[in-house]
């Protein structure tokens, strides 16, 4: 018969490893699943300064190795896997993996949600070396430069306006010619004297693929067909975030744009009852924050559930 696990946690990301550790401390054994992004988006990126601790920064690869190996060293266990399907109601919690059935008393859901890309080949090659889905993270390592953000959101905005604490020059780039911005960050975008607006603008090309650095942007005009290039030194990714929970779908209760709804932090519910035992914390339930410390944070909520709902059913 399956062994039937105390806790699996869906993700490895911030919030997945910090619900490890304190799992894991617990004496819960947990296992880690780590899917098609492991190590979540703190894995592609660089120096992260803001993470509390770490006086001269750490950079997000070493700083997820170390969550893990924290992790680690009290039981929790790591396994490679893509989950297929849920079942949340079941008693115990019954996971079709890439690997398997798995079951457990209780299931952490942290796993998050993913940067939309343009998908360009030479947008792809140059993450981490002048290409950014994160302003927050990497704004600073653009200090008088001109950049360029794609996007026509309020996370363009928000971005574009936050680069400007950097930047020499922002230029937003926007594939339309009405924005889906709210109006009052639109304003504040069109109004700053360092923002410059283009629409109807497309990004074909990211130049700089050989020298490992970007240097441009080959950019289209949609209606005059017209290239040309703008020279920037960094391109943000304003263009949004799916979060990885279709596989809930039906399950447990997602909002219109696919976010885990959670009630008190990280409980998880299905037609607006609590699921038992199955709680959600990061990104996947977050579109607010969408920070490496506010993901921990919601993680520890998560595991102190798990603990709490195991104990209080002497499970
Ligand atoms: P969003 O509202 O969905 O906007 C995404 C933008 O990216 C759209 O303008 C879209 O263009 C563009 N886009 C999408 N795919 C693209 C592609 N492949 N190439 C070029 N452009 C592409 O996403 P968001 O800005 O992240 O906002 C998500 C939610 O969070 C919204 O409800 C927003 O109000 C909220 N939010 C609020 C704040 C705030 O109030 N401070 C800050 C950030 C986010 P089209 O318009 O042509 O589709």
């Amino acid at each position: 018969m399956t062994e039937t696990r105390n806790t699996v946690i869906l993700g490895s990301g911030c919030a997945g490893l910090t619900a490890a550790l304190y799992t894991a401390r617990a004496g819960l054994k947990p296992l880690v699943l780590e899917g098609h992004e492991p190590g979540g988006q703190l894995s592609i990126t660089t120096l992260v300064e803001n993470f509390p601790g770490w006086p001269d920064g750490i950079q997000g690869p070493d700083l997820i190795e170390n969550m893990k190996k924290q992790a680690a060293r009290f039981g929790a266990e790591y396994q490679m896997a893509h989950l297929v399907s849920v079942e949340a109601g079941a008693h115990p919690i019954r996971l079709q993996t890439s690997t398997g059935e798995i079951l457990t008393r209780t299931l952490i859901v942290a796993s998050g949600a993913s940067a939309r890309w343009l998908g360009l080949p030479s947008e792809q090659a140059l993450i981490g070396h002048g290409v950014s889905s994160c302003a927050t993270c990497d704004g600073f390592f653009f200090r008088d430069k001109e950049i360029a953000v794609v996007g026509g959101g309020d996370s363009a905005m928000e971005e574009a306006i936050f680069l400007t604490r950097f930047a020499t020059r922002v230029t937003l780039l926007h594939r339309r010619e009405a924005f889906r911005a709210s109006k009052i960050m639109l304003e504040r975008a069109m109004a700053h004297p360092r923002i410059v607006l283009r629409t109807n603008t497309v990004v074909e090309e990211v130049l700089g693929v050989d020298q490992k650095e970007v240097r441009g942007l080959r950019l289209r005009d949609v209606t005059s067909g017209a290239r040309d290039e703008l020279a920037v030194s960094g391109m943000f990714l304003g263009i949004g975030h799916e979060p990885n929970a279709k596989m809930f779908t039906g399950q447990i209760d997602l909002d219109p744009e696919g976010y885990i709804k959670t009630s008190n932090n990280v409980f998880t519910t299905r037609n607006g009852d609590v699921v038992p035992g199955v709680y959600a914390c990061g990104d996947v339930q977050d579109r607010r924050y969408r920070q490496a410390i506010t993901a921990a944070g919601s993680g520890c909520m998560a595991a102190l559930e798990a603990e709490r709902y195991l104990e209080e059913r002497g499970l």
